[in-house]
């Protein structure tokens, strides 16, 4: 038995991590993965998230009994309200069905299982559009649900920018009712997002074509530090009436990452027709994980429903961007005042979010591994979160050197 199955390759961040932990170079950098790290290059637990487990821990009517399928309910409506804005004319219309889920990539799967089972493809293959790159895992959910993945042209590597005439000549040449895949805020991996105006153009054009906009929030809060901000686009696209889908994380903006806390939250035209998605969603969840876990569902909820609390996560978050965009600054300022690198280091401090794509060849990733140990994967994106006030300038000048050679 199974002596045909093909080994499968190592799953490239993971192997990256792998080789910088045995690398005993005393100046190592790893800017593979996407976790964040304080300046001292340590995980970081929102001081918010330990308060909220130390009231948790000390709570003794709790217990572990089964969640209802689609989740913790104090959380899943907390949840929408976070991306959707408290005052959302779909939740207000009772237009949204939310499911709490094993985080984003848990969202990822749910929303692309219901659309492979109920979505009306009309005269569009059964294919979902996402970007040119994306997060890898993008392409094996939806080849895993039946659904073929193609991709719309969205980074420009002359411009190290977005290729916005491609992506809107995409969305116009591609058939009625196409599902696109779209980043709602910090593009992972490039860090590129579309500006306000060229989101309202491709919401005018979502609509027109009746495409499906298959959102993806992994970052909200990460962006700008700002969560409402950050939700800007995915509520812009509700008011015009884009037919859409949400898929939440809160990995990244509550540092709950092992905790697996995401909701998926499905928007439809009407009540009526809210409540068989959600009836749908309650049995596709059933057969996948029968019910969500509860720990990091309880954390975020009490965060999300608790005044000071919420603001207090709000702080955190600010924390968390705030030193992002403070790494960026200090990059470029080495790069283009002290170095004088060659070339143009503007994306640095225009990119948003965790991710940055430095715009190097693959060649010159290799040779910062190999050489410099500082780890990154092939395409030359950098997680701006590994980067610290004590080992930036050690990058700075290594990246400088590659670029020369
Ligand atoms: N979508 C995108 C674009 C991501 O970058 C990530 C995290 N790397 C996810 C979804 C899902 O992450 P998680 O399952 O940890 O929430």
């Amino acid at each position: 038995q199974w002596q045909s199955v093909p080994l499968a390759p190592p799953d490239s961040i993971f192997q990256l991590t792998a080789a910088y932990k045995e690398d005993t170079f005393d100046k190592k950098i790893n800017l593979g993965v996407g976790a964040y790290r304080d300046d001292d290059n340590k995980p970081w637990i929102l001081p918010v998230v330990k308060e909220a487990t130390r009231i948790l821990l000390s709570d003794e009517t709790l217990d572990h009994e089964y969640l209802p399928i689609t989740g913790l309910p104090e959380f899943t409506s907390a949840a929408a309200k976070l991306i959707l804005g408290p005052e959302s004319p779909a939740l207000a219309e009772s237009r949204v069905a939310t499911v709490q889920t094993i985080s984003g990539t848990g969202a990822n799967h749910l929303g692309a299982l219901f659309l492979s089972k109920f979505y009306q493809w009309g005269t569009a293959e059964k294919r979902v559009w996402l970007s040119n790159p994306t997060w890898a895992n993008h392409h094996a959910i939806f080849k895993n649900v039946g659904i073929e993945p193609v991709e719309y042209p969205y980074y420009d590597p002359k411009t190290i920018g977005l290729d916005f005439t491609g992506f809107i000549n995409t969305l116009k040449s591609a058939p009625e009712r196409s599902v696109f895949l779209l980043h709602a805020c910090a593009h992972n991996p490039t860090g590129v997002d579309p500006t306000p105006e060229q989101w309202k153009a491709i919401a005018e054009m979502l609509v027109a074509k009746k495409h499906y906009a298959f959102l993806d929030c992994a970052y909200q809060g990460f962006a700008s530090g700002d969560l409402d901000k950050d939700a800007w686009a995915v509520r812009f696209f509700v008011e015009q009436g884009v037919s859409l889908l949400i898929c939440q994380s809160f990995a990244k903006n509550a540092g709950l990452y092992g905790e697996r806390v995401g909701a998926l939250h499905v928007v439809s035209p009407t009540k009526e027709t809210s409540v068989k998605v959600k009836s749908q969603l309650s049995v596709l969840q059933r057969s996948e994980i029968s019910n969500p876990p509860t720990h990091g569902a309880r954390i975020v909820s009490m965060i999300l429903n608790n005044p000071s609390m919420f603001e207090a996560w709000k702080r955190d978050i600010q924390t968390m961007a705030g030193r992002i965009i403070d790494m960026r600054k200090e990059l470029f300022r080495l790069l283009t005042e002290e170095l004088h690198t060659p070339g143009s280091w503007e994306h640095i401090v225009n990119q948003i979010g965790m991710f940055s794509f430095t715009g190097i060849q693959p060649a010159q990733s290799k040779a910062l591994i190999s050489e410099a140990h500082v780890y990154l994967t092939g395409n030359g994106r950098i997680s701006m979160a590994g980067l610290n006030t004590k080992n930036i300038r050690y990058f700075a000048e290594s990246l400088d050197r590659v670029v020369r050679n």
